[in-house]
């Protein structure tokens, strides 16, 4: 606390993201995909005229807006970027979720959508997930100020159909429905289809996870020309620039690359069923997950425990210390050798 900050600072808990450790670790904590960007990025990066850094980049992105619409079969005007999906969220709660009504979202989901709450002073209900760990869409109400949900849901791993959702549309009329993608390359049906029926729709995506680009720092946000509108005006009432000209080329070549997006993920999907396997034969119960991670809880052990003799062993997962996830361990899908690794260290603590 600081008597120079303002007082709605002092009131703040920010989000605390996985850690990105010194040491090597085999780190599977933050959903990082194991394999790297596609080879047309480094090109891109490689070939990029070093004197125009000189300039400020397109601040509309458009290069990498029509790559984007074109892959998803949108208008540009449909489609906005921002620094990390976190940021096209962060603008989106702005933008539609300042409401007399609360925000509605489940209890357990992305942990980042509480943190912006506060941010913004937003009001928000959360809602049980049902029986079997999924988000209860008809317990979502459409008397609310918007509603917020990743799809497939994190840390949890299900996903509704893109069926399910239209249902939920047709009933949810009057606000913004807000369907989180940043996991939906890994087995999760997109309901970017459904923007042109739904002008309430907005799908955020990130090519953080699928497409190996943490470390860029590109997400994006398709919905109606009228939503996207919105969050332009936001957006240029704070940062003009949000997206800098590497990430412009580099964002490009990735989408372009059809064919290494589609190896790695179904290289992933692999790894994380084989893992699926292996972590039930050692006593683990595994939820289904359509993402690049698996939540898990043992049936004897600790979830923190474990969670600390890997970390011995040189592996990181990520423990979330709250009341609902406490005896469980969300593991992220490295590669076929880290997973090894994994298990070899699961079999000595395990046993
Ligand atoms: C990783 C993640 C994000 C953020 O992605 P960035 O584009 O890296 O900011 C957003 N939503 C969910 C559910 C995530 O897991």
């Amino acid at each position: 606390m600081s008597k120079f900050w303002s007082p709605k600072v002092c009131e703040l808990t920010p989000y605390v993201p996985g850690e990105q450790p010194r040491e090597r670790l085999i780190k599977l904590n933050t959903n990082e995909n194991p394999y790297p960007p596609a080879p047309g990025v480094e090109q891109a990066l490689r070939n990029y005229p070093m004197s125009h850094l000189r300039l400020y980049p397109d601040p509309e992105a458009t290069s990498l807006r029509n790559a984007l619409a074109e892959e998803f079969g949108v208008k540009i005007d449909q489609v906005f970027v921002g620094n990390g999906s976190d940021e096209v969220l962060a603008l989106a709660f702005q933008t539609f979720f300042r409401q007399d009504k609360p925000l509605i979202m489940p209890e357990i989901t992305y942990s980042f959508y509480p943190v912006y709450c506060r941010l913004y002073d937003i009001e928000y209900r959360s809602v049980a997930l049902d029986d079997n760990w999924q988000v209860p869409l008809q317990a979502l109400s459409a008397d609310s100020g918007g509603i917020v949900f990743a799809n497939p849901n994190a840390p949890t791993g299900h996903g509704h159909s893109r069926t399910a959702i239209a249902e939920l549309l047709e009933r949810i009329t009057e606000c913004v429905v807000l369907v989180d993608e940043a996991y939906v390359d890994f087995d999760g049906e997109s309901s970017v289809p459904l923007v042109k029926h739904y002008p309430n729709l907005l799908v955020t995506g990130t090519f953080s996870k699928s497409r190996s680009l943490a470390g860029l720092r590109l997400g994006y946000a398709i919905g109606s020309r009228e939503l996207i509108e919105g969050l332009e005006r936001v957006k240029n009432s704070f940062n003009s620039y949000p997206i800098d000209s590497l990430a412009i080329v580099a964002g490009v070549a990735a989408i372009k690359d059809r064919e290494h997006f589609d190896s790695c993920r179904e290289r992933v999907i692999s790894t994380r069923e084989q893992t699926r396997q292996r972590l039930e034969a050692f006593g683990f119960e595994v939820l289904p997950s359509q993402t690049n991670f698996l939540l898990v809880s043992h049936h004897k052990q600790d979830a923190g425990q474990i969670y600390a003799k890997l970390r011995e062993r040189g592996i990181l997962v990520r423990h979330f210390n709250t009341e609902a996830l406490r005896d469980f361990l969300r593991i992220t899908i490295g590669t076929d050798d880290e997973m090894d690794s994994l298990m070899e260290a699961l079999e000595v603590i395990c046993r």
